[in-house]
């Protein structure tokens, strides 16, 4: 372990100072930093958990900085297991819970882990999770919560030297906190509060941006941009959920260098678009990602097609089911990343569709390519797993069979296992005005009756073969409603 090169006092508050009360603090992690403190090494609680409690409000996660080597932690409990391979963190597990242990990380630290280039059909199921090991997402704490084993330590000549028996002789990864201090994001991500005798220590003034809610990075926010354009989308999260503002001098080079997004591996996009999108102040931060230009680098075809008359709709759309989302999370209600993407994604496929097709009435095999071109080309940008890219296919597929509403065949439908979220996607486009409302509430009906009703009134209604969007709709039909619509809608 190196010893800090340039001593730098941080301002300590004391415990009668602040707010943060032990009983607000998991007491998992609790353990942990005793643990840690008997042992004799230095524990803190660090980043979002110290400003959260500060702020009032429950920390998602908690996170732990110590002077212990990851091999020291990992003999301290029996629960952990080491993940990672230059960095290397401590995840202690208790039950559901994971409290991550991170050794100090020095200057000369590699910035952050790069995610593998994930092939998106082999993305592990805890992406849902938090898999927030910091700045890598192959080195989450949900993603090291799933089965992989983990890779023996790789150790690198850039950062380390051995003797011949293997010995390090020198370890430029780790640290002391007045180093670790320096690469984290933003003044108020960089607070460390002590186990030694619960007061704050601030290098970086960061308790005063908590108490004014601002987001300040440390250093110089271009250079940190660069090293790391993941801090723009985190700029932006973090404005959207604790209702912060991003002071002018990090917000400002923002939208130029929005592009860096481009370079970010499509997997950690992924992970970063869940938390954006799918953390209950989704509308907020859809709403800030436009602001800045940035919306455009996750999903350049849907941005795309929202510039254009025909689609600006699906924008209107997008919003309405954020909103519908962000409420179903305060309700305590499942959410799915598979209507999220398929909200995010439609107006993308419809253009692509209309670029394929004459007609408005949509020709399944076609809808079906439109949606697989779709899926290829952000898979480069934003890598969505085949487990729910496959599902959210599926999706936009039913779509055009809600117009089909005669014979009992038709109610084969409400058995599909995609009927709900293929459902609420029409109460969606019932709402902007690109379903017919009357067939929205047709299905909504239908599900509440019971089966002899159901086909009693499948069977009265006269056959549709020109049914709207139905693929042998007359050529004649389709031209008129070409001309009149534009655009197939589906
Ligand atoms: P959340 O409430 O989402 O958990 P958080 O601030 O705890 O917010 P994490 O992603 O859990 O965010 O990261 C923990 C800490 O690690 C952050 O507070 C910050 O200090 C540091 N950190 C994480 N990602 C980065 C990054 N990309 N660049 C610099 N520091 C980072
Ligand atoms: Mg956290």
């Amino acid at each position: 372990m190196n010893a800090s090169s340039t001593p730098f006092p941080p301002l300590v508050i004391p415990r009668s100072e602040h707010s943060i009360s032990r009983a607000a603090i998991s007491p998992n992690a609790l353990k942990v930093l005793y643990r840690l403190k008997e042992a004799g090494y230095q524990g803190f609680l660090v980043g979002g958990a110290v400003r959260d409690l500060l702020l009032g409000i429950t920390p998602k996660d908690f996170d732990v900085a110590t002077n212990a080597l990851p091999e020291e932690v990992r003999r301290l409990f029996r629960n952990c297991r080491l993940i990672g391979r230059r960095f290397r963190l401590a995840h202690v597990h208790f039950g559901n819970e994971i409290i991550e242990v991170a050794t100090f990380r020095a200057a000369a630290a590699p910035e952050r882990e790069d995610a593998e280039e994930a092939d998106p059909d082999s993305e592990n199921d805890a992406a849902l999770g938090d898999g927030t090991a910091g700045e890598g997402a192959s080195t989450g704490r949900a993603a090291a919560a799933g089965a992989a084993p983990e890779p023996a330590a790789a150790y690198d000549s850039e950062h380390r030297a051995f003797d011949q028996s293997g010995r390090i002789l020198r370890d430029n990864i780790y640290g002391t906190i007045e180093e670790d201090v320096w690469r984290r994001d933003f003044a108020a991500n960089g607070l460390y509060y002590s186990i030694e005798d619960f007061s704050i220590w601030d290098f970086v003034d960061g308790v005063s941006d908590v108490r004014a809610r601002r987001l300040k990075l440390i250093g110089d926010p271009e250079t940190r941009y660069r090293e790391d354009p993941v801090r723009m989308l985190r700029a932006v999260r973090f404005a959207a959920k604790l209702d912060f503002s991003i002071e002018p001098v990090t917000e400002a080079p923002i939208r130029k260098l929005a592009y860096l997004l481009d370079g970010v591996p499509p997997a950690r996009l992924f992970d970063e678009c869940l938390k954006l999108f799918l953390s209950g102040f989704g509308v907020k931060s859809y709403r800030l990602l436009q602001k800045y230009g940035l919306f455009e680098h996750l999903f350049p075809m849907s941005a795309a097609a929202f510039a254009l008359p025909p689609y600006a709709y699906a924008q209107d759309m997008l919003e309405r089911g954020l909103m519908n989302t962000d409420e179903r999370i305060a309700a305590d209600k499942p959410v799915t990343p598979t209507f999220l993407f398929a909200v995010l994604l439609w107006s993308a496929v419809l253009r692509e569709l209309n670029e394929r097709q004459a007609g408005p009435a949509p020709d399944l095999a076609l809808l079906m390519q439109a949606c697989d071109t779709v899926l290829r080309a952000q898979q480069s940008r934003v890598a969505i797993p085949r487990r729910f890219a496959v599902p959210m296919r599926e999706l936009l597929m039913l779509q055009p069979r809600f117009n089909r509403r005669s014979g009992v065949k038709s109610l084969s439908l409400l058995q599909h296992p995609r009927f709900r979220a293929a459902y609420d996607f029409l109460l969606l486009r019932a709402q902007v005005g690109v379903a017919d409302p009357e067939l929205a509430k047709w299905w909504t009906d239908i599900q509440v009756l019971p089966q002899e009703e159901r086909v009693a009134l499948v069977q009265a209604r006269p056959a549709e073969p020109a049914a709207e969007g139905d693929a042998a709709a007359p050529a004649s039909r389709r031209r008129r409603r070409r001309r009149r619509g534009g655009a197939a809608r589906t």
